[in-house]
């Protein structure tokens, strides 16, 4: 059994507005579900990814309205790594985020433009050296050529990763790699695609789950291979919650020894198009069937949200 790289990466942020701006608007990236905080219905959670929403393109954000900043620290993802399809690509995104005042910065010793969004959440393009299927979306202002291709990995802080190495490569089946700079480095392969999983030095200060910081990572398990990763890792020791029926997918969630929160997420559906079509994708409020009949008092407590891509349509 093997995880097939990362489902999606779920964040937190303050102001769903400035959000959107800024993943689809200046990022390029599609909203291709507006929904609810399923375990709290009063917020949005909004997913941008590919053109048809696909896993391994899937970056989610729960909106606190309001929220204080948060901090990543021990036991956080703080980093999110995506793939450009060359040099040209880097040299597009730095101009494009300068122009908007967004601080680009190249990575010393490999091919990396490192970026942060509006509430301190950092982003690194790297050149994809991988065969997987490019996930990219439209934008009438990012060429097809430099798109963002989907996720390459995620960083995450560890003051003892080797805590962690036992269900990482045991049980999880993550391929330690040769890594000649920073932490230890895995991937996670399976049949559809892959993804880095690495570690870094904490920092001192203690983390805050707050806006702009990662609230968890999910790998993505074939859709029957998804109770038997459950029961993988409850006998590995970890304690993984039931199985959760998210509508679009099915997720279990564990910490793993780290302190990172993971979950495993099915893939192959139902996905975003169960309940609105792939050309309508994120443009309504969409609500799950077991809390639709909730509309009424969900809708009118969230602030409207402009998508810049319906805007330019
Ligand atoms: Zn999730």
């Amino acid at each position: 059994m093997r995880l097939d790289g990362i489902h999606h990466v779920t964040a937190i942020t303050a102001d769903a507005q400035r959000n959107v701006d800024f993943y689809a608007g200046v990022l390029g990236l599609r909203l291709v579900k507006k929904t609810v905080n399923q375990d709290n219905p009063s917020v949005y959670h909004l997913f941008y990814a590919d053109e048809k929403g696909d896993p391994g393109s899937d970056i989610t954000f729960f909106e606190y309205p309001g929220a204080a900043p948060g901090r990543a620290g021990d036991g956080m993802i703080h980093r999110v790594v995506w793939r450009v399809g060359s040099a040209a690509a880097l040299d597009f995104w730095s101009e494009r985020l300068t122009e908007r005042d967004v601080e680009a910065r190249r990575v010393e010793g490999r091919d990396g433009l490192r970026f942060s969004d509006p509430e301190g959440l950092e982003h690194e393009l790297v050149i994809t050296a991988s065969s997987d299927e490019p996930l990219a979306a439209e934008h009438p202002e990012v060429p097809a050529e430099f798109a963002f291709l989907g996720f390459d990995g995620v960083g995450a802080y560890a003051s003892e990763p080797d805590r962690s190495r036992e269900l990482l490569e045991g049980t999880l089946e993550f391929a330690l790699l040769d890594q000649p700079q920073g932490g230890p480095l895995w991937e996670s392969r399976g049949e559809s695609r892959g993804a880095l999983y690495e570690y870094h030095d904490a920092p001192a200060e203690p983390a805050v789950q707050g806006a702009g910081t990662v609230h968890h990572v999910a790998w993505a398990s074939p859709a029957d291979q998804h109770e038997a990763w459950r029961e993988t890792v409850a006998a590995a020791g970890m304690r993984p919650t039931p199985v959760i029926d998210r509508f679009y997918f099915r997720s279990v969630y564990f910490r793993e020894p780290s302190g990172v929160l993971f979950e495993i997420a099915t893939l192959g559906g139902p996905g975003f198009a169960i309940d609105e079509p792939v050309d309508q994708l994120g443009q309504k409020l969409s609500l799950p069937p077991f809390i639709e009949h909730l509309r009424d008092q969900i809708e009118p407590n969230l602030r409207p949200i402009v998508n810049p891509r319906q805007v330019a349509a």
